[in-house]
């Protein structure tokens, strides 16, 4: 990152300021016309330098401006700051960077330092890149912004993720003892108050229309047909951003391709963005299915930030590398980690649409609803049976540290005994899965398996569990959602421990009822007492079968 420097000139009788990152740049400014120039500072980091820009804006704007300009002009003269107004020579190659700087910011957000080595490594010269960066910036054609802004009460903002979660350290890159590094966005590189961002929004103007063909192997049921279509109209006519609200295993993504298709085929790109790496590059694959002839262009980390395509996959973090692109943007699983309540994506989410852009928000559990300008429901299963509804059930066991197997409940047993179905028992901790599953395996019959982050040959479990090997697994939250187990009941004990979020409760009840061969099954949820996060998840489960119902979708219901 190099340093920037604050210069007045004087133009038609006005005084203008501006940051460069070596004075002979100034040259480059066509500043033949100006009436003399001067250099107001040293070099400084951005945040500095964008700090006292605007204390000398104020200055030259208020009514001792002509004594500052006297002044800044004897300071230059005096330091031997030199201002040389003459650069023509390279002038060319100057414009090819920029040029390339264009398309490489179009729609994106990038640190100078990104930008400067992968401009090197194509071979441009140093000097002609800063020479180009300090030119695109003076004629307003690349936003620049610097690392840290100042927000309310002189709290420093990160420009990057806007976090105030900064620390000062000693840095290599500018040399000062105390510059501040953002501790919320470091995953994606250092980012620091001498860092500086570069930007530049892409056209508001989608592309011309383009032929898009959509090849789907499935049909899609028809609380998805319905959810579908209603997407298609918010894209038309809706404002701001929706919310599709699905049952667990009532397949949200598919819905979503069909207004994917509308706003490619109106030349708009798209966004399709989801919290956790691992699906990126499954979904990215999905879409390449269904739409053959479109460029998918999937980012998260390690991936080639540069790879082109109108539709986009990206971790919510890769997506604070976009700004003012996308037309459409569709957030996948609203409710898992990291997106939950974190400010930084939802900042990014916003920035990397186009102003008039449209969100949409898919979940299985929406926590506020208000702010959705419209919520489509897919309230049902393909099969058309209701979604299982959670037993609350409450019952005191002692802590796991003390549990044995005489204090397990007797009614609890006879459940997990008597179904005649696999059990996936749910528990809050590790040491939690560890204690219960010494104590069922031993007042059980059955074969009673492990699972949870440290157990290594988790993937093994899981299989033995789908192949009928196991009759009971007890786990943490990591068997939470993605996977499927079919006929399985599910049981969550200590159900009002504080992991237990609604989300996560509504996610292990979708474990139960999802295939046609066993579409209905048993959910109870054992606590000491029925906290807030159980009676809430369960009122989510009854809405949606309200609505199906309501809305003639379980068909089946009551011919099981
Ligand atoms: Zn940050
Ligand atoms: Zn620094």
């Amino acid at each position: 990152m190099q340093k920037l420097q604050i210069c007045v000139f004087k133009y038609q009788g006005a005084y203008r300021l501006c940051l460069v990152r070596h004075p002979r740049h100034l040259g480059d400014l066509s500043l033949g016309a100006a009436e003399g120039v001067a250099i107001l500072s040293p070099p400084l980091s951005s945040t500095a330098a964008y700090k006292s820009l605007g204390i000398w804006q104020g200055r030259f704007r208020g009514r001792w401006s002509r004594l500052w300009w006297a002044l800044a002009l004897r300071q230059t003269h005096a330091k031997g700051w030199t201002v040389k107004a003459q650069a023509a020579e390279g002038q060319e190659r100057v414009f090819d960077v920029l040029d390339r700087l264009r398309q490489l910011l179009e729609g994106r957000l990038l640190s100078e330092q990104r930008l400067m080595r992968l401009l090197r490594q194509e071979g441009f010269w140093p000097s002609d890149i800063s020479r180009a960066l300090d030119l695109g910036v003076q004629r307003s054609e690349l936003r620049q912004v610097p690392g840290f802004v100042q927000g309310s009460w002189g709290r420093l903002i990160c420009s990057r993720c806007q976090s105030e979660e900064a620390q000062a350290f000693p840095c290599m890159v500018c040399g000062s003892g105390d510059c501040l590094l953002c501790l919320e966005c470091r995953s994606m590189g250092e980012h620091r108050s001498c860092s500086v961002l570069f930007s530049l929004q892409a056209s508001p103007r989608p592309a011309g229309p383009r032929p898009v063909e959509l090849s789907l192997t499935y049909t899609l049921t028809e609380p998805q047909k319905q959810a579908s279509q209603a997407l298609r109209q918010f894209w038309l006519r809706g404002e701001g951003k929706a919310l599709v609200w699905a049952a667990c295993g009532a397949g949200k993504t598919e819905v979503t391709f069909a207004v994917i298709r509308d706003v490619l085929q109106g030349g708009g790109e798209v966004l399709f963005a989801i919290p956790r790496q691992d699906i990126v590059k499954e979904m990215a694959d999905r879409l390449r299915r269904a739409f053959p002839h479109v460029q998918v262009a999937a980012h998260y980390s390690g991936q080639p930030w540069l790879a082109p395509g109108p539709l986009v996959v990206a971790t919510t973090h890769q997506v604070l590398h976009f700004h003012r692109r996308f037309h459409l943007a569709i957030l996948d699983e609203v409710d898992a980690f990291p997106y939950q309540g974190n400010e930084m994506l939802r900042l990014g989410l916003k920035r990397a649409l186009q102003p008039q852009g449209k969100l949409v928000e898919m979940t299985a559990t929406p926590q506020a609803q208000r702010e959705y300008g419209q919520i489509i429901t897919i309230p049902a299963r393909y099969h058309g049976f209701a979604l299982p509804e959670p037993e609350l059930v409450a019952w005191a066991l002692p802590p796991w540290s003390v549990l044995q197997a005489e204090d397990f409940p007797a009614f609890l047993l006879d459940r997990l005994g008597g179904a005649g179905h696999p059990w996936l028992i749910f528990a809050p901790t590790i040491s939690a899965c560890s204690a219960l599953h010494k104590v069922l395996a031993e007042v059980t019959d059955k074969s009673v398996g492990l699972c949870h982050s440290k157990v290594p040959d988790r993937a093994e479990v899981v299989r033995d569990f789908r192949e009928n090997r196991l009759e009971m697994v007890v786990s943490t939250s990591v068997l939470e959602r993605g996977v499927n187990f079919p006929g399985v009941g599910v049981m969550v004990l200590y159900a009002d421990h504080s992991v237990f979020s609604v989300s996560t409760l509504v996610q292990m009840a979708g474990r139960v009822g999802r295939t046609a061969d066993s579409p209905r099954g048993t959910v109870i949820f054992a606590a000491a007492r029925i906290a807030w996060p159980m009676k809430k998840s369960l009122q989510l489960i009854r809405h949606l079968n309200d609505q199906a119902k309501e809305r003639g979708l379980l068909f089946n219901e009551g011919t099981a």
